[in-house]
């Protein structure tokens, strides 16, 4: 099992309307929320977000957090994402327990409060078409018209109501309104459509129903039964709260929830809506949901993710009520910060240059003692690195003409190998036809193992593996979808602006054979110099090792704009 830490908290608006209402003995000092997803796709990092802060209040204050499908369009839903959005939750290291809920399962009593509403002189069925109805409700400047069917007689709206849900009438040809306010300057307010008709069989409840609830009606009624005392949402629901509370307000209901929004979380350099995620497996821009380059819960947990980067990632980026983009490196940061503790140091060079060392004898082995965790070495130990005459090193640690701040190798510099000794390049092979470098000599200095050199200063220390006792993995270097910080908001089509480098397939890396001691399938490493590794359990197979990188040790994006990872959130 790996270390589970427990999410730093951090005060906010919402943590301080639940202690107030606690400290006020309001729903009896009770919390119970509620995370309703549709489900028309996979889980993203947003609902991530979204579920930490409702499954993390109920346990905060010994509450209950429900998970609700929110399964009233028959027309997108699919069981798939019911059991995906399952597996999610539960990796992130939720549990609802018995509180599983579908909306679809109150489809009768949400029919019956429908009934109380026309009986109460509250809603009507409307004739109008759909054009009609849109044109009907003004604009934000304009107030709407009423129908011509708003003061029909009750008992006519609930024969047609009634002959509605019996199947008697073509889909767009009546529609259930409430009756509110047609000139309110809140359009949601301009007596909204309830139930619609919608001749679909849904995955849950199959034919028997031909009109479906509206979200808006549905949704504060699902949490009005649950018991739901705190209804958390984004932003965009903000002018939907009056209508809300319009709904529970005119039904005799067994209580009434409080809606409170939040800002959405956004991200740079990718794409947070199911929408345009579904495009992009649509056109083969990623294999599909679970892509390691995906924003998406699946894709994450393929990349070596853990839950709990993910859970102290979305209490670091706080509760804002404007929204704002979080920048990409504060995700990376945080699945540094969460790793560097917590996982094993090896060595593992990426793009091998044969390294021969001349005054080393060719049958000697050595094994070089190194620890698995240099900051705390008694953790995990030691393993014996073996050191022969031929290694292999990085390609770019070595530079023919190098300028003057390198400070690896290049002819007549030396270098500290890592855990091993001080060599010195003596020469340079090279293709013939191409002119490419491909084997240096050196020379090694017998003194200068655990030492620092005499007289001499060398600046450089750099990872290598024994060529011929070193272990070959497939390496996938994974980085951002995109190369602008907000495609999807940079005018034209996000799509526009892919990161073409997006993954980079390595076939001939070379990790010290300790990995075949501790490469257990889903171990993570830190291969030293480069970053944090996935052991992938699903791509290595009994003869090869396959990584992903889930985020390199210093970001190249950080690099280009000069600076660590903060959020927008002001
Ligand atoms: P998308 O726009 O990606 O399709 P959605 O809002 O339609 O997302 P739902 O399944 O309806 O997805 O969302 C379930 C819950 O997750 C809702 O309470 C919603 O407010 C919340 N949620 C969705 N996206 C985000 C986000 N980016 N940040 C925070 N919460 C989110
Ligand atoms: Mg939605």
């Amino acid at each position: 099992m790996p270390e589970t830490q427990p999410t730093r908290k951090r005060g906010n608006f919402i943590r301080t309307i639940i202690e107030r209402d606690i400290a006020q003995g309001k729903n009896n000092g009770q919390v119970v929320t509620r995370f309703p997803p549709e489900p028309n796709g996979y889980l993203h990092i947003g609902h991530a977000k979204s579920i930490c802060l409702n499954f993390g209040f109920a346990a905060d204050y010994n509450g209950r957090c429900h998970l609700r499908f929110d399964d009233t369009n028959p027309i997108k839903e699919d069981v798939e994402f019911i059991e995906a959005i399952k597996e999610d939750v539960r990796w992130l290291g939720f549990d609802w327990g018995k509180y599983e809920y579908h909306a679809s399962d109150y489809f009768e009593r949400l029919y019956q409060y429908a009934e109380e509403l026309i009986m109460k002189g509250k809603a009507y069925v409307c004739e109008l078409g759909p054009d009609e109805i849109r044109e009907y409700r003004g604009t934000p400047t304009q107030p709407g018209r009423e129908s011509p069917y708003r003061n029909r007689p009750i008992r006519e709206s609930l024969d047609l109501f009634r002959r509605m849900r019996a199947g008697e009438f073509a889909e767009g040809t009546r529609v259930l309104r409430a009756k509110i306010d047609m000139a309110s300057p809140n359009l949601n307010m301009r007596d909204p459509v309830v139930y619609r008709i919608r001749k679909q069989p849904h995955p849950r409840t199959g034919d028997k129903w031909c009109i479906y609830p509206m979200y808006d009606f549905a949704h504060c009624l699902s949490d009005a039964i649950e018991g739901v005392t705190h209804s958390l949402c984004t932003l965009e629901f903000e002018d939907h709260r009056p209508l809300y509370d319009w709904f529970l307000d005119q039904l005799d209901v067994p209580s009434h929830p409080q809606q409170i929004e939040f800002a959405r979380l956004n991200i740079s350099y990718t794409v947070l809506s199911k929408r345009m995620l579904r495009q992009l497996i649509d056109e083969g821009v990623v294999t599909g949901w679970g892509d390691p380059r995906m924003p998406t819960i699946k894709g994450l947990r393929k990349r070596g993710y853990t839950p709990e980067s993910i859970r102290q990632f979305s209490e670091d980026v706080g509760l804002a009520k404007a929204n704002s983009i979080v920048d990409m490196a504060m995700l990376e940061n945080a699945i540094r910060d969460d790793l560097d503790p917590k996982v094993p140091r090896l060595m593992c060079v990426h793009k091998p240059l044969k390294v021969v060392i001349d005054n080393y004898e060719e049958s000697r082995v050595e094994y070089m003692k190194a620890p698995y965790y240099p900051n705390d070495p008694e953790k995990m130990g030691y393993r014996q690195t073996p050191f022969t005459r031929e290694i292999f090193i990085e390609q770019d640690d070595f530079m023919e003409d190098p300028p003057k701040k390198f400070f690896r190798l290049a002819p007549g510099r030396e270098v500290r190998l890592r855990f091993s000794y001080i060599i010195k390049c003596v020469d340079v092979v090279k293709d013939p036809r191409t002119g490419e470098v491909i084997e240096l000599h050196c020379t090694y200095d017998p003194d200068s193992l655990g030492k620092k050199p005499v007289g001499r200063k060398v600046k450089g220390t750099i990872h290598w593996v024994s060529a011929n006792q070193g272990v070959p993995a497939i390496l996938k270097l994974y980085d951002r979808l995109f190369t602008v910080p907000n495609p999807a908001g940079e005018g034209g089509n996000f799509m526009d602006y892919l990161n073409p480098s997006s993954l980079e397939v390595v076939r001939n890396a070379v990790i010290e054979p300790a990995i075949k001691d501790v490469g257990k399938p889903g171990a993570r490493f830190q291969f030293e110099r480069k970053g944090f590794y996935f052991l992938d359990p699903e791509d290595s197979t009994p003869d090869m090792f396959v990584f992903n990188r889930i985020v390199s040790l210093k970001s190249k994006w950080e690099r280009i704009r000069g600076g660590a990872g903060t959020a927008h959130t002001k």
